[in-house]
């Protein structure tokens, strides 16, 4: 790439840089935008196709959430990974509504070139864009009712409808209830009176066999191992439990010492004392009046045995976060040695016990002082089901979440895209000139949702298109397309299908960021991967970017004496 002085050309990037400008840009910007989005519209709703998807190492994994699809597929066009960037933006701010927020993007970037190809500047559509979905936000904002944590039958609602498009979705009534339990067991209000529900505080485990049913929800923690010894008690009522982060164990010295032993005496006099110091740890853990010891680290066998004598149950190598987790339920502080220990350092819970799930054995720290934690024990046949009843759950999760915060709701089923369009075309008629085209296009292309929905369903999109937006005339703000009996809805809520507010504004939000991001670029400047042949950071002194072709020798940043 180059420029031009006085016949002399100037180089500026390095060789084999690609450029793409102007329209050429647009549209190879705007033709990737509109591939990734045309690979999750299958899968929209609860009539939605899944797709299997198969990595280098031959892992397959089976699913139909949209933001797990684009991870997956691994995407190279810088527009396309944009795109991916919108799911995920849309799975960490509200946890659903990925599929929704992509098919939205591609609608509008789709729509945008129509009017780029009647020659309206692409800052117009922008501006009219950015207007557009504010005024979309305020619409469903207002068409929303009102919901929280009190409203069982909204959060219900709002987490099956959710799940209908899952695997799970036969299982989406207990599972719902299941969610709405967790979310409830953590919610707190802060200072000024509003709900905050951490789903970090649900903590996730999956174990393969039996079935999706028999996913529980336990108050408490589990940890995935077995007491050390076998000697130990198995069940402990009302627990004493010590968080230990150092090992019980004699510490090895960091350097090499050499004991000089003369007689045999001294060989067990020396074993005495470590038998002493051993039985010194456990002594100190029975005095203090603990019956279940927490380990970060290892337990010396000989520690163990006196444990088990003292009738005290022992974990050893738990992870540092479980550990911290379990100071947090059971309200006991994090021991570094046993120097600082205490009866007020230990921790409360009503029941540890060590149960067997499928031939494994794990831990249950159940009935803790602080209920708020929790664990949503995952039952499933296969792993690849056990997966996507995770991602299930996850979206659930967030979305009772979404509504315990945020306290709104609206109908599903494509009802809120198809009134915010309503009233953005009547708002459109306000405004004149090329923005009301733009504010136009957009409302236009929200439809997409219903008409997906409708399609994934097999029927015809048009027609229902235009009983829906007759209803909506009429001012059934929620009317929607049913599909678990195919009918139309005057109030999607009715029927139970209702999601947050905010996923659909969210969706909207991140849909018209990357489409104007990606409507404001005209240059696309692609530098050449590097590789160890490539010239090194600064290898080429500067007075050598005018020497004609030598800026073109393959191999240079390779020359020894230039490194
Ligand atoms: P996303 O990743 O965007 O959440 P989904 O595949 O979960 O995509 O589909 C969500 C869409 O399906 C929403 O528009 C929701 O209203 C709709 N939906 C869910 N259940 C029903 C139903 N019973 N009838 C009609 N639409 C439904
Ligand atoms: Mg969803």
């Amino acid at each position: 790439m180059c420029a031009q002085l006085g016949g002399q050309p100037i180089f500026i990037m390095k060789e084999g840089t690609e450029r793409t400008r102007g329209k050429d840009a647009m549209q190879n910007n705007i033709a990737a935008a509109k591939v990734i989005a045309e690979a999750v519209r299958t899968s929209l709703g609860p009539r939605g196709m899944d797709k299997m998807l198969v990595d280098q190492f031959g892992d397959v994994v089976i699913t139909n959430d949209g933001a797990t699809i684009l991870k997956e597929i691994d995407v190279q066009h810088p527009a396309a990974k944009m795109m991916v960037e919108v799911a995920k933006t849309q799975d960490s701010e509200v946890g659903d509504g990925t599929t929704t927020s992509v098919i939205l993007a591609g609608e509008f970037l789709k729509r945008a070139e129509k009017l780029l190809e009647q020659k309206i500047h692409p800052t117009v559509i922008v501006e009219g864009f950015r207007k557009a979905s504010e005024k979309a936000i305020e619409i469903l904002e207002s068409i929303s009712v009102q919901s929280g944590i009190d409203d069982h039958k909204g959060l219900k609602n709002a987490a099956m409808t959710c799940m209908s498009s899952k695997i799970v979705s036969e299982s989406k009534e207990m599972l719902a209830e299941l969610c709405i339990d967790a979310i409830t067991a953590v919610a707190e209000q802060n200072e000024n009176g509003e709900w905050v529900a951490d789903i970090d505080k649900i903590q996730i485990q999956k174990k393969q066999g039996e079935m999706i049913d028999d996913t529980k929800l336990i108050k408490g923690i589990i940890l995935d191992k077995e007491v050390v010894s076998p000697g130990m008690p198995k069940t402990i009522k009302d627990a004493k439990v010590l968080l230990l982060q150092s090992a019980l164990e004699i510490e090895k010295t960091e350097f090499d010492s050499k004991l000089q032993i003369t007689s045999p005496d001294q060989i067990q006099a020396f074993l005495d004392e470590e038998e002493k110091m051993l039985k010194t740890m456990a002594d100190k853990i029975e005095a203090v009046g603990a019956n279940v010891v927490i380990c970060q680290k290892g337990i010396d066998d000989m520690v163990q045995h006196f444990l088990t004598k003292a009738g005290i149950m022992a974990v050893r190598r738990v992870k540092k976060s479980d550990l911290e987790k379990l100071a947090q339920a059971t309200g006991g502080k994090l021991l570094n040695g046993l120097d600082d220990i205490t009866p007020e350092s230990l921790g409360n819970a009503g029941l540890v016990e060590e149960r067997k799930i499928m031939g494994d054995s794990w831990l249950f720290i159940e009935e803790c002082t602080n209920p708020k934690s929790v664990v949503i024990l995952i039952r499933g046949g296969t792993e690849l089901v056990i997966d996507e009843v995770e991602r299930a759950i996850h979206d659930a999760l967030c979305v009772v979440r979404d509504v315990v915060e945020d306290q709104k709701l609206v109908g599903g089923g494509g009802a809120p895209e198809l009134e915010t369009a309503v009233q953005l075309r009547k708002y459109a008629s306000t405004l004149g000139g090329r923005e009301q085209l733009a504010v136009e296009v957009f409302a236009d292309s929200l439809d997409i949702i219903p008409k997906t929905l409708a399609e994934n369903a097999g029927l015809d999109q048009i027609d229902i298109l235009m009983k829906l937006r007759a209803a909506h005339q009429k001012g059934n703000v929620f009317a929607g397309f049913n599909l678990e009996n195919g009918e139309i809805q005057n109030n999607m809520t009715d029927v139970n299908v209702a999601e947050p507010t905010v996923v659909k504004i969210q969706a909207i939000k991140s849909a018209t960021e990357a489409c104007s991001m990606i409507l404001r670029i005209d240059d696309v400047i692609a530098g050449v991967k590097s590789s160890s042949a490539d010239m090194p950071p600064g290898g080429m002194p500067p007075g050598m970017g005018g020497m004609g072709g030598m800026g073109g020798m393959p191999g240079m940043g390779g020359y020894p004496g230039m490194m």
